[in-house]
């Protein structure tokens, strides 16, 4: 018999078929990229909310079902999934009442008639939402609780999967990804908190952006004159890639692997090498506008303003967590690090430019905490009333950083210095302004401990399978159009069509291709105002 774990991630699914008996992982499944459109929670529940949970429950349950179908398995042997995420995640996967998360105020939620939705731990039949998709006669879902409301499964492993809890000297732990999750420990008070730091982080919205999967840069290292980049393989590890000059655009000397686009922690390292060796004197600004890491893949100002507002937004709600819990940054003794961007980055480069403080102790780089309490559950059921136990023992405050002043004012310091280039002394002065504890002194000397090489530590025999290309098309009725095709010519990603059948118009789109609420082009470009995304289903 076979299990699975199941991390719907943001940014991705990632999914382990495993031998129940042996114990051994036989093959992972990963896709690149989302199937809802858009890059970040908000488009995601903006689309349910508009569109239909029904619709984006559907659209993730066949893109779960295509994950199935690669497993190459008798569904029946299937015994157990167990499924992690965040709250948004899995209520759509679940296909239960997401309004409550997209309406912070209690006033709002009870005026909906959605106050205190269950998010307690569930166990139902597979076939409940996989019949006519991929079914599964023996399998049962197993759902992991969140600890409360807004705090999910995600923020639950990323707490039990590293050495978070069991840590008596104060300690943070962030999950990097578009939606970081973080979490402070002083002594056994807890307070939660995510930063919605974008897809940049995970190397989307990039120029050459793309998710950490085989042929995506993930670091880079000066050797003599030159750069030498390290590129992610086919089993996810991260593999000896071409020497480079940036500056020249030239490759030096070339490599088995070919890189193919360059992931978050990849982007991360080439800001901070450029700082490092002067070749950004002034933020954002890069020698020519731009750095050449291959052909066709550059990383340029724009980018790096683009990242810049990823890695100020976790910088920035890392020092509100502090802050506002009282703690003085010089007492934060641990940093946990989890997530694919979270393991592949170089904690001394993360250190540089912010996304990890430079002020703490020890640093200590996990892999993907989801997709590891996912695999604990579905190996051992009776590990999830221990999960439960835990998770209501967990007495955590959440922090939003929406409505938190202080997160507010460190932002703009943020911003400032990675959009106008503001130097540190003003950067200083303006917390001082604000009434704000001064920026201690980067540590030179720090523990930096990598716990695991990849962020999937074993990939099983049968090796890594990626969905490039989840193929969902939505369709939508656009009874006034002209066939001026002014939406097609419009839309950045190449993700939609208009056709015709016998006089009838339909608006065709890429689901996963489409930037989603953060995009909108088509609608507002469109003479005839005949494109409504509200009325798109799955084709
Ligand atoms: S233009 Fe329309 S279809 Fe294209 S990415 Fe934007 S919202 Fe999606
Ligand atoms: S812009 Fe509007 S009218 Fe023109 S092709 Fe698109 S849907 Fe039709």
């Amino acid at each position: 018999m076979y299990v699975i774990s199941l991390d719907l991630g943001t940014s991705g699914f990632r999914s382990q078929l495993i031998d129940l008996e042996k114990k051994d992982t036989i093959k992972t499944v990963v896709t690149m990229g989302h199937p809802l459109p858009g890059g970040n929670v908000m488009d995601h529940l903006d689309f349910a909310i508009n569109t239909g949970v029904d619709v984006a429950h559907g659209i993730i349950i066949e893109t779960v079902g295509v994950m199935l179908q690669k497993f190459d398995v008798d569904p029946d042997k299937i015994e157990r999934i167990a499924v992690c995420g965040n709250p948004i995640q899995l209520s759509l996967f679940q296909n239960i009442e997401i309004r409550d998360l997209a309406y912070a105020g209690k006033s709002k939620q009870a005026s909906l008639g959605v106050e205190n939705v269950n998010r307690d731990a569930r166990i139902f039949a597979a076939n409940e939402i996989f019949k006519g998709i991929f079914e599964m006669g023996n399998c049962e879902i197993i759902i992991p609780p969140a600890i409360k409301h807004e705090i999910g499964a995600d923020a639950l492993a990323m707490m039990l999967e590293t050495d978070f809890m069991a840590q008596k000297e104060p300690c943070l732990v962030t999950d990097y990804g578009t939606n970081a999750e973080m979490a402070l420990k002083i002594g056994d008070k807890i307070i939660t908190a995510s930063a919605a730091a974008g897809p940049a982080i995970e190397g989307q919205g990039i120029s050459c952006g793309m998710l950490a999967g085989p042929g995506a840069i993930s670091d880079v290292n000066v050797e003599g004159d030159y750069w030498r980049l390290t590129v992610i393989d086919s089993s996810m590890n991260p593999a000896k890639g071409p020497l480079v000059d940036p500056v020249m655009g030239n490759e030096i000397e070339g490599s088995d692997i070919v890189p193919k686009g360059i992931t978050g922690t990849g982007v991360i390292s080439t800001i901070a090498l450029a700082l490092k060796e002067g070749l950004i004197e002034k933020l954002p600004e890069l020698p020519n506008g731009r750095l050449v890491l291959g052909p066709g893949i550059t990383i340029t100002d724009k980018d790096v303003e683009e990242a810049g507002k990823a890695i100020g937004a976790i910088r920035a709600a890392h020092m509100t967590l502090i802050v506002d819990s009282g703690l003085k940054y010089e007492d934060l003794k641990y940093s946990y690090m989890s997530g694919a961007t979270g393991t592949y980055v170089d904690a001394n480069k993360a250190r540089r430019i912010g996304s990890v403080p430079d002020f703490c102790e020890n640093i200590i780089q996990f892999g993907n905490t989801s997709l590891g309490l996912a695999r604990k559950i579905a190996l051992d059921r009776a590990k999830l009333d221990e999960v439960i136990k835990i998770a209501q023992k967990i007495k955590a405050d959440h922090l939003m950083m929406a409505s938190s002043e202080t997160f507010k004012n460190i932002y703009m310091c943020e911003l400032a210095s990675w959009q106008n280039g503001m130097p540190t002394e003003m950067y200083a002065q303006m917390l001082e302004m604000y009434n704000l504890p001064v920026y201690p002194k980067t540590l030179t000397d720090v523990n930096i401990e990598k716990k695991v090489v990849r962020d999937i530590d074993d990939v099983g025999y049968l090796g890594l399978d990626v969905v490039a290309d989840i193929g969902i098309t939505l369709e939508a009725p656009v009874v006034k159009c002209t066939l001026c095709h002014k939406c097609e010519k419009e839309c950045p990603e190449d993700a939609l069509v208009i056709v015709d059948k016998d006089g009838e118009r339909f608006v065709n789109i890429d689901s996963q291709q489409c930037l989603g609420t953060s995009c909108r082009r088509c609608v507002v470009v469109c003479p005839e105002q005949t494109m409504n995304h509200s009325l798109l289903r799955v084709k």
